[in-house]
């Protein structure tokens, strides 16, 4: 995989991260709009990240573990390749899904087990 393709699966990564985060921040900032803003404004905006994970339903929560995962993948420069067998991941797969873990193979395997 290139340097382009990877930029391009990077950005895919952090908009859908940034999807998801977003559904749930405008909700809590509607719910904080009453609190004070003060000098606590950073520990506030803290524990709202916090409670974002709570917010969340199991799937988004899944979903968004992956994609942490896969950014962090992107870090190390192992992303695009299977958790299971190694094996590099398809681009059109990871085009469509980029923060899948598994090749289509072992992800066949696991959803039949
Ligand atoms: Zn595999």
């Amino acid at each position: 995989m290139n340097q382009t393709e990877l930029k391009k699966l990077r950005k895919l990564l952090l908009e859908k991260r940034d999807d998801l985060t977003q559904v749930v921040k405008s909700k809590k900032e509607r719910d904080l709009q009453d609190v004070e803003i003060g000098d606590e404004i950073d520990s506030a905006s803290q524990s709202v990240e916090k409670e974002i994970l709570f917010e969340l339903t199991d799937n988004e929560k899944v979903m968004l573990d992956n994609i942490e995962s896969a950014l962090s993948r992107i870090e190390k420069g192992t992303f695009g390749k299977c958790e299971s067998c190694g094996q590099k991941i398809a681009i059109p797969r990871l085009e469509a899904l980029p923060w899948v873990r598994y090749c289509i193979s072992c992800q066949a395997k696991t959803e039949k087990a």
